[in-house]
């Protein structure tokens, strides 16, 4: 998959979540291609459909420029704004390492010494590539997904993105490096319902890669997520097709928040906000952060 290259006419943008102040996606589409995505939405603008997702990306190569220009517009209390690299796509997918937009935002952001808080969010090791800006800027922090400890689950959900056990290693280095880093466990897999010893070793691995704060979220199945969900559980058995489908109902994501209650006291991890983040249309939840990566 070659990815097309396109000059966009603006980069940073307003957050229409609370806990972010802007976003920054310098790319369109993500070719780590996971099942739950929710941002598989964001190819429609080029025509692109939801199932197509993962087999497309549009890079913003004029988006260093861009950042440089809009930074120095920005007025001075605006610069005290949390920044989330990115809310749509991964960051640090695979072609970063060739076009180097990222590392660009991050190296303009370092030049101003942005005050707000850069927040990068993704699965990918290349993330450590850019330690050294990281490290840099007045305030940054690292949220690195991790769904599962398992790495036939990733591969089965995450289709191209970097194995489970890998973002684990980087969260310890990113760690050593001494990068605030939390894990985004999200979406919390229905089937830690039936198997919580499986979140149970997912905690003890986090915790022992120096995690000591986690950000949950339920499964989004939401209809135009559920369009390429529902290809993955194709082929699975019945019980798992279950556990997907049961994953709806407020019964199970609250049988799940009371493990996810338990095995954070066990473990002695904090929960960002407080709260497993899910979304419900009819829930004010929904309003929370819904980063994608
Ligand atoms: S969840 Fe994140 S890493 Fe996965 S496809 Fe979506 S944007 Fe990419």
């Amino acid at each position: 998959m070659e990815p097309v290259e396109i000059e966009a006419k603006t980069l940073i943008q307003k957050s229409k979540t609370p806990s972010n102040d802007y976003v920054i996606n310098p790319y369109t589409g993500c070719v780590l291609g996971c099942a739950y995505c929710f941002a598989s939405f964001a190819g429609r603008r080029f025509g692109r459909s939801v199932k197509e997702w993962g087999d497309y990306l549009y890079v913003k190569k004029n988006a260093v420029e861009l950042a440089r220009t809009e930074l120095a517009k920005m007025p001075e209390h605006k610069r005290q704004g949390t920044i989330l690299l990115s809310s749509v796509t991964d960051p640090y997918q695979g072609h970063e390492t060739k076009y180097r937009l990222t590392r660009g935002i991050l190296n303009e952001l370092e030049a101003v010494a942005y005050p707000g808080l850069v927040r990068v969010l993704t699965k990918s090791p290349i993330v450590t590539r850019d330690i050294d800006l990281l490290t840099s800027l007045p305030r940054a922090e690292v949220g690195m997904t991790v769904t599962t400890a398992d790495d036939k689950v990733s591969r089965w959900l995450e289709v191209r993105a970097p194995l489970a056990s890998r973002r684990l290693r980087t969260l310890a280095e990113l760690k050593e490096a001494g990068i605030p880093a939390y894990a985004f466990v999200g979406p919390l897999l229905p089937h830690f319902a039936t198997r919580p010893e499986l979140l149970d070793d997912l905690f003890g691995r986090l915790v022992d890669a120096g995690v000591s704060e986690v950000f949950m979220e339920h499964i989004n199945l939401k209809p135009y997520i559920r369009e390429r969900m529902d290809q993955v559980l194709a082929e699975e058995p019945e019980e798992v097709r279950e556990a997907y489908l049961q994953a709806r109902t407020k019964e199970h994501r609250e049988r799940l928040d009371a493990i996810v209650a338990d095995l954070l006291t066990k473990h002695g991890l904090g929960l960002r906000f407080e709260e497993v983040v899910h979304h419900d249309d009819n829930d004010a939840l929904r309003q929370r952060p819904t980063p994608s990566t």
